[in-house]
């Protein structure tokens, strides 16, 4: 039988796929080490890992390991980087392999040498019959060095086939360069803008902490418009200074491209980019260039914490409270809590930027674990801006009506001042809900518990829970009347049709993820805004976001309320957070900004307190109430979701779950449900919550893991565990 010693000297190497443990091979004549980049053996394929740190077990008897086939010229994974994969496995209960995946989305690009591209140059003089097309692309090849075929054919516009000849007569050269040319290093020692002195003490504070080389976290809190960008700049020319990289988070990929111009304008050079609408090609440049230290300043989404960083020296996590960093799907995270343990392992400053910190981080600075800086009043001249409340509830407005009269005249009045309006509302499409007219019957997803939403440009019904779409039907599903469909409530586009009925003579625009959906699109429509080629902006959340609008100094913002009712326990932090990012839109340059919010429910506290400028007082009371309540973030929240396509089953492994739960002792350890979902059915799965409730110093992932290892699931029921939610549906 195989000799025992035939295993000894082996070696654990991680795949990125999603396997709970690393796979255990003989070294071959590599001899790698941990984080190093190798290539296996894996059943019939050929793939790359990376070689994990402790012994590997024994192989069961019989089996022996296959070799590592080669060790690749690539940069090893840093230890604290193996270190957080490990770590964020444990904590959100997910395969290994799968947390590695997200750090090597594309491991070939690690390994192969960067892609190419051919380019012409006009090559020796050579014999040739001259022609017009001839002499233009050659001349087009002298002024514009490094275009390729099809780009040269293009420019002197011709056919390709005459560029083609022109290659086979040896009239033009092509030449291999690399296809994406790294830009020149940002230049930190470009100055900055003449800080005031407030921020001038929260950026030499920043400084410092990068210039410590040790972990700390800052939370950055300032109004909307303070300067926070500009006080951070300082903290990435520190890391700059000192030769490590800089990961800037960014909620939104529509906000990339604006930060990447002004990052451009402070530095002298473009930072790079990582989010996931970019093309394959510039992925993998961006991911080599990123592990061999090159991309000095990376801006991208939460995709981007996970990242090969060779010398990861500070970490920026903007507009931090907001709920875009939390990733719902695959391994379920929360990008900013991660960075903060990134910071941890790899000992480096993490800064929190946000004009509405989470009370998660605000918890952080009372505990004193955060260091605070705090930028209390708009740079210049800029003053926050009015708020006034609109009470809905007296507002008699014909029906499918949804501008009160006095934000009617306020958009008038700002219309012959000739100065810009947003209008806001947190809803895509023209309607939420479609009914029948004859019998009351509602147009649902066939796939899940949801209404249909109207998109009218498109002319489609969509389901904005699974992506289904359909056409109007003629008739009613139900009772077969037909022109009986009545279109209930607002979306954005139906408010911008009764603001354009309004004001003919208005520059109108909608703004939402569906309308502007890509990331060009929506810069240059930001673009048009910031240059006032817009009088009337319509827009959902997309627009609260971080934007700059120098001439806008009107917000109505329409059912201020949306986002108060269901069940999740940060509704009104989340709501103040937003309506203050949107107030704050307003009047951030000279001119004074005003905001009017519609709302059903105008003696809510969120309400009153936007009302105020009492941002402080909200925060005050809802910090109590959590305390009260052992929520977020004086108590942990985890929620399993049990899920298939036989309701029945799908219960039955919920009560099971259930039965088997650890003891609760009603203070510590609290088990809640089973329920059905708010969303009980989706994308064709029924769906039932169970929500663990602890207390801080409980370990969640701990309990968990002890949990569901007692309790086989029947195949055909998936279940999915998520740790501090932020989405209850
Ligand atoms: P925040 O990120 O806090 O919303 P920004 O950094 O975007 O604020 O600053 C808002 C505006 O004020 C920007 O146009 C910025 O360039 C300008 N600004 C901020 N601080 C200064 C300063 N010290 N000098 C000149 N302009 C400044
Ligand atoms: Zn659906």
């Amino acid at each position: 039988m195989t000799a025992a010693s035939d295993d000894t000297g082996l070696i654990r190497v991680l795949l990125p796929l999603p396997l709970a443990e690393p796979f255990s091979y003989r070294p071959g004549g590599a001899a790698p080490a941990p984080g190093d980049i190798v290539e296996v053996p894996f059943g019939s394929r050929v793939l790359l890992g990376a070689v994990w740190d402790g012994a590997a077990d024994p192989l069961p008897p019989g089996k022996t390991a296959k070799s590592v086939l080669r060790r690749c010229d690539a940069p090893p994974l840093p230890a604290a980087l193996r270190r957080l994969v490990d770590w964020v496995a444990a904590y959100t209960l997910n395969p290994t392999g799968a947390v590695l995946k997200m750090c090597l989305p594309e491991p070939r690009a690690l390994v192969e040498p960067p892609p190419q591209r051919q380019v012409l140059s006009p090559g020796a003089a050579v014999e040739m019959r001259a022609s017009p097309q001839r002499d233009r692309v050659l001349q087009v090849a002298r002024e514009q060095p490094g275009l390729s075929a099809a780009e040269l054919a293009a420019a002197a516009a011709v056919s390709p086939a005459v560029v083609r000849k022109l290659v086979e007569l040896g009239a033009l050269h092509a030449d291999s360069v690399p296809a994406f040319r790294a830009p020149p290093p940002p230049d930190w020692q470009q100055p900055g803008r003449a800080l005031n002195a407030t921020q001038a003490e929260a950026a030499a504070g920043l400084r410092a902490a990068v210039a410590a080389r040790d972990f700390s976290v800052t939370l950055l809190e300032g109004v909307t418009g303070a300067g926070k960008t500009e006080v951070y700049y300082e903290a990435v020319a520190e890391a700059l200074k000192l030769g490590r990289q800089v990961l800037v988070l960014l909620p939104e990929i529509a906000l990339t491209q604006q930060s990447l111009d002004r990052f451009e304008q402070r530095f002298g050079a473009p930072a790079w980019a990582w989010h996931s609408e970019m093309a394959e090609g510039r992925r993998a440049a961006t991911l080599r260039a990123i592990s061999r230290g090159e991309a000095r300043v990376v801006i991208g989404a939460r995709s981007a914490l996970f990242l090969p960083y060779a010398d990861l020296g500070l970490v920026i996590v903007d507009e931090e409270h907001d709920a875009s960093y939390k990733q719902e799907e695959g391994v379920i995270y929360n990008a900013r809590d991660m960075a903060v343990v990134r910071g941890k392992l790899e000992g480096i400053a993490v800064v929190l930027a946000s004009a509405t910190p989470s009370l998660e981080s605000l918890h952080n600075v009372a505990r004193r674990r955060y260091a605070h800086a705090v930028l209390p009043q708009r740079h210049g001249e800029a003053r926050l801006p009015d708020v006034a409340v609109i009470d809905m509830r007296k507002e008699k407005l014909p029906a499918q009506r949804f501008l009160s009269a006095a934000l009617v005249a306020e958009l008038e009045r700002n219309l012959a001042a000739g100065e810009q309006a947003m209008l806001f509302l947190n809803r895509r499409g023209y309607a939420p809900l479609t009914l029948c007219g004859a019998c009351g019957h509602r147009l649902e997803c066939p796939n899940c518990s949801a209404w249909l939403v109207e998109h009218r440009r498109h002319g489609r019904l969509q389901c904005h829970h699974c992506g289904h779409q359909q056409r109007l039907p003629e008739a009613c599903p139900a009772c077969g009347a037909e022109d009986h469909f009545k279109a209930c409530g607002p979306g954005v586009e139906r408010l911008a049709e009764e603001a354009a009925a309004l004001f003919p003579e208005a520059r109108l625009a909608v703004m939402a993820s569906d309308t502007a959906n890509t990331p060009q699109q929506i810069a240059a429509m930001l673009e048009r805004m910031e240059t006032g080629g817009i009088d009337i902006l319509v827009g959902t959340q997309i627009v609260a976001k971080g934007h700059h609008f120098p001439l806008l100094t009107l917000v109505g913002v329409i059912d201020a309320d949306l986002g108060l009712a269901g069940g999740d326990p940060r509704a009104a932090e989340r709501t103040h957070q937003l309506l203050t990012q949107v107030a704050g839109r307003a009047g951030r340059a000279e001119h004074p900004g005003r905001v009017l919010l519609q709302s059903f429910l105008p003696e809510h506290p969120v309400i009153a307190a936007l009302s105020r400028h009492d941002g402080a007082g909200f925060i005050a009371a809802e910090m109590a109430e959590r305390q009260r309540a052992q929520m977020p973030p004086f108590g942990r929240l985890a929620a399993i979701i049990v899920s298939g396509a036989d309701q029945a089953a799908v219960q039955a492994a919920a009560r099971l779950l259930a039965r088997t739960a650890p003891p609760g002792d009603g203070r510590t350890l609290q088990v809640l449900g089973p329920a059905p979902a708010p969303l009980h059915y989706l994308r064709g799965r029924f769906r039932e919550r169970l929500l663990l409730k602890a207390a801080r110093d409980v370990d969640v992932p701990a309990v968990l893991r002890e949990w569901i290892s007692r309790t086989k699931l029947p195949s055909g029921v998936k279940r999915a565990i998520d740790i501090d939610p932020y989405s209850f549906l």
